[in-house]
């Protein structure tokens, strides 16, 4: 069998962001599997035809991505964009389960309860291991706010897009993901009208990046337990931000802060894609929703509990006209929100986003392949970082590159 060079050049460069979109567009011939320390990676049983080896190539978000402002303001760091507010599920119940203000799940619920779409395709707990995820298509608010909530584990919730589609023939969708999910499903659906038929909606969450199943075993581990004895595994939400929670086999909880679950031990398990990633705002899609946290006098985010708020940005004018449906049917309310303070309640976002020039030359210095990136307007961003920081960045990535 004949290798696919378009997933060799990602294996090369360990770009893999693990959305599943190749195993879409070659159904048969590439599975999504789980792979040491516990990514979901790619493994192909059969050689490819020319066309969905350049189908795969057009969609990897590991090999590249390409972005058209086409006349809406588009910021540096935070990309095009129509809207940004504030906001929260006026569900009390999809407010609490959220990862946030539970904007994204009621903006879904919005959308099947009007008929704008019949199901949404969207990521929720896995049964087996209970840290991991599966997709699942929910057609009700029950369902949505099941799945609500952030889960730091891999997922890949394009693998199964032909399946799903020829198993509900008469049905249109809503998706959910990751921002490179999403990237890639907007590559896919340039090169296929179906595609952009049957899924209207795109909706994606700002991102940090995905850990290991091995970044979530070390949380059990230090809460003390296992997966052999644990039976639930919630990352987050139940409240904002909420706690991460094993329950027991014996009916019992332990929980961990999410300062302690993302902070000290998941953020430090995420793959190599996500350290040089251009898009953790979900550039490609129609509406994205994110924390509003509240900063602190030296504009850090403050993570105490209390009514979740989310983030909500239209990206373009089908999401704008979404949103505010959403709110005229009071399913969401919503507040002004000055994009000017982003920068202090995402410093994560804002220092990956100014490094990444200089992260992406010490790569490419280091002869390791890296994404192409069009329309995302890194150079702008590097020039919002000190000189310095850049310096130390690009030495940074040379080093380690050279080291892996
Ligand atoms: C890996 C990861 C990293 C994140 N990094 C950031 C960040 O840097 N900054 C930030 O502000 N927010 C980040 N978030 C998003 C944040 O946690 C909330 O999702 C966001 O605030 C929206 O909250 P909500 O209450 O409106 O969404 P909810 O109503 O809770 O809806 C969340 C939606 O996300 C889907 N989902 C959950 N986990 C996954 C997953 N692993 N893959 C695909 N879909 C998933 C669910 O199916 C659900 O539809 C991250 C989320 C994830 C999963
Ligand atoms: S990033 Fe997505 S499309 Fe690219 S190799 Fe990984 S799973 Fe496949
Ligand atoms: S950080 Fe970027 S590459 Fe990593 S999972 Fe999030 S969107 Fe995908």
């Amino acid at each position: 069998m004949t290798p696919s060079p378009a997933l060799t050049r990602v294996t090369r460069g360990d770009l893999c962001a693990g959305c599943g979109a190749c195993a879409a567009l070659a159904p048969g011939k590439i599975t999504m599997q789980t792979q040491a320390p516990g990514f979901l990676r790619p493994v192909q049983s059969a050689a490819l035809s020319g066309d969905e080896e350049r189908n795969i190539t057009t969609a990897c978000p590991g090999l590249g991505q390409n972005v058209i402002a086409a006349g809406r303001q588009d910021d540096p760091l935070w990309g095009p964009y129509l809207t940004m507010q504030t906001g929260h599920a006026t569900d009390p119940s999809i407010r609490f389960a959220g990862a946030s203000g539970g904007a994204l799940s009621m903006i879904l619920a919005h959308l099947v309860t009007d008929k704008v779409v019949d199901a949404v395709i969207q990521i929720t707990a896995a049964a087996d291991p209970v840290t991991g995820n599966q997709t699942v298509i929910t057609t009700d608010r029950a369902g949505i706010t099941q799945a609500a909530g952030s889960r730091y584990a891999p997922s890949a919730p394009l693998s199964d897009l032909p399946t799903q589609l020829a198993d509900h023939p008469d049905k249109r969708f809503a998706f959910v993901g990751k921002p490179c999910d999403v990237a890639a499903l907007r590559a896919m659906q340039e090169r296929d009208e179906t595609l952009k038929t049957r899924i209207p909606v795109l909706v994606s969450f700002f991102c940090a990046g995905v850990p290991s199943l091995t970044g979530a075993e070390a949380v059990l581990a230090a809460l003390d337990t296992d997966l052999s004895t644990t039976a639930a595994f919630r990352y987050r939400g139940n409240g904002w931000p909420g706690q991460a929670t094993a329950t027991l086999h014996d009916g019992t909880t332990r929980t961990m802060s999410y300062h302690d679950s993302w902070g000290k031990i998941l953020s430090k398990h995420v793959q190599h894609r996500c350290k040089i990633c251009a898009d953790g705002t979900g550039v490609a899609a129609d509406i994205v929703c994110a924390d509003a946290w509240e900063s602190d006098a030296d504009g850090y985010p403050l993570f105490a509990e209390q009514p979740g708020t989310s983030l909500i940005v239209a990206r373009t004018a089908l999401g704008a006209q979404l949103v505010q449906a959403a709110k005229i049917m009071g399913r969401i309310e919503t507040s002004p929100f000055d994009v000017k303070t982003l920068t202090a309640i995402q410093p994560g976002q804002r220092e990956r986003r100014r490094a990444l020039r200089a992260r992406l030359i010490g790569r490419r210095l280091a002869g390791k392949p890296i994404p192409q990136y069009r329309g995302l307007q890194l150079r702008k961003a590097a020039q919002q970082n000190p000189m310095m920081r850049n310096l130390k960045n690009l030495l940074g990535m040379i080093r380690r590159s050279l080291k892996a």
